[in-house]
């Protein structure tokens, strides 16, 4: 079957690989000039089923007042996105209750976990290279904070297979020597021995090498402007600037503009963008940094190691579709890395680093849309959210085996986050 693929993130590239390797001619088509240039290209690098709890858990109302008006959130509203924000918002409160956000934890650790699966799978058969870790994350706590709260929620997780370890301070240093400096900061740390990283962006360009080593063809600097039916349950072809691309199937990988292009086919999707950013170091061969990914839930703030890189990141805020870099922001997300791992300021030079802003699809529910459309040779796999990368292996698997052999999607999607 010819089956177009429209955008080449994380998503995108990964279903396409997933595709053309069931034997489907596949085209992927993207405006940029290289695969993972949007969204995909300097995220947090986490590929972490433990990071599942979507960002609407119950009590969020209390806490989201709290935030707006401090500072130092993590978390901004720009006022004039508050428009095009109240409708989904609304949806996004609904799902904070202990049972909706439990129900949505749970999709996004199937996803999560059937995707480590198949990226394990795809390891063993492809040499591939993203700067990988695989040796866990750390989540430390500062005394005062929530750790007992969090450990709450692994118990809930780990019965749907997130495994954990308790760290006390002497363990959190052997793990990691590099918090010696501030370890008394610490009450204890979560271990997830099953959480990985890697750089998102290197990952995509390998999915789409494979996928053309399986024959897809790229179809780069094509911006898509329309996908045009036949009749109303029917897609004839997509409208590119570069012609026409006909296919037999459609899958829409086109994250946070992904509603943008399904709006004219009557297709409301609940995706709307959340901005934030990301900082990446060169570490000019020094190691004296986390050997793993370690996040510390006082500051919100990530520290993940990529070869010869230290990426940290964070912030939300909703501001439309502005990906314009603020260095205030990358600033800031530094200072904070700078307090738990001070020896860092004295090995790099913050005028290099890489500032960079991207924008999560976010769903109101949590998990994102996988599955067909009332159009029957359109499919969805977009509205990732914070999880893209953690996800894509695992959506693109559910995709390509629903096009391929009507395999049932079982409840990995939330039927009630779809509104066609
Ligand atoms: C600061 C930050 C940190 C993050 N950290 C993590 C993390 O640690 N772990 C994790 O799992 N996730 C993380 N995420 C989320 C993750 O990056 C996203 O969920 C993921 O990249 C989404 O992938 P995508 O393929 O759906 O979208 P994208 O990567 O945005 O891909 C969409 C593609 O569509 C193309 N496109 C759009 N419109 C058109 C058009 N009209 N015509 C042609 N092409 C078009 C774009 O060029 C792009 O290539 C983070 C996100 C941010 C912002």
């Amino acid at each position: 079957m010819k089956v177009a693929v429209l955008g080449a993130g994380v998503v995108g590239s990964t279903t396409a690989y997933m595709l053309a390797k069931e034997g489907h001619e596949v085209t992927i088509v993207d405006r940029r000039d290289k695969p993972g240039m949007e969204t995909s290209f300097a995220n947090g690098g986490l590929m972490t089923p433990s990071d599942a709890s979507p960002w609407n858990s119950p009590g969020i109302v209390k806490q989201l007042g709290k935030m707006l008006f401090d500072r130092n959130s993590t978390l901004k509203i720009n006022p004039s996105a508050i428009p095009s924000i109240v409708g989904w918002g609304v949806r996004f409160l609904a799902n904070s209750t202990y049972e909706r956000h439990k129900a949505n934890m749970i999709s996004n650790i199937r996803i999560a976990r059937l995707s480590l699966g198949v990226l394990r799978r795809i390891r063993e058969t492809e040499t591939l290279n993203y700067d990988q870790t695989t040796c866990g994350t750390m989540r430390v706590f500062p005394r005062g904070g929530r750790m007992s709260a969090f450990l709450e929620m692994c118990r809930e997780m780990e019965e749907w297979g997130v495994q954990f370890e308790v760290l006390n301070q002497d363990k959190i240093l052997q793990k990691e020597p590099c918090l010696r400096a501030v370890i008394d900061r610490y009450v204890g740390a979560v271990i997830f021995p099953d959480d990985e990283s890697g750089d998102a962006h290197k990952f995509t360009n390998e999915m789409a090498r494979l996928a053309t080593e399986f024959g897809a063809q790229l179809l780069m600097k094509t911006d898509v402007l329309k996908i045009v039916e036949s009749s109303a349950s029917r897609i004839s072809h997509v409208s590119t600037s570069q012609g026409d691309v006909y296919a037999d199937a459609y899958v829409l990988s086109l994250g946070s503009y992904s509603p943008i292009l399904a709006r004219p086919l009557s297709i409301f999707l609940p995706i709307i963008p959340v901005k934030g950013y990301s900082v990446t170091v060169a570490l000019n061969g020094w190691n004296g940094g986390p050997t793993r990914p370690v996040m510390d839930d006082g500051y919100h703030a990530m520290m993940v190691p990529m070869g010869d890189q230290l990426r940290m990141g964070g912030r939300a805020e909703f501001t439309r579709y502005d990906t314009r870099v603020d260095a205030k922001e990358g600033q800031r997300i530094l200072n904070d890395i700078l307090k738990i791992l001070p020896a860092l300021s004295s090995h790099i030079d913050p005028r290099t680093a890489l500032n960079w802003s991207g924008l999560r699809p976010m769903t109101p529910g949590g998990p994102p849309l996988v599955g067909p459309t009332s159009y029957s040779n359109l499919f969805l796999n977009t509205g990732h959210g914070p999880l893209g990368w953690t996800m894509a292996c695992g959506s693109a698997k559910l995709i390509a085996d629903f096009i391929t052999h009507g395999r049932v999607l079982s409840n990995c999607v939330d039927p009630k986050d779809y509104v066609l």
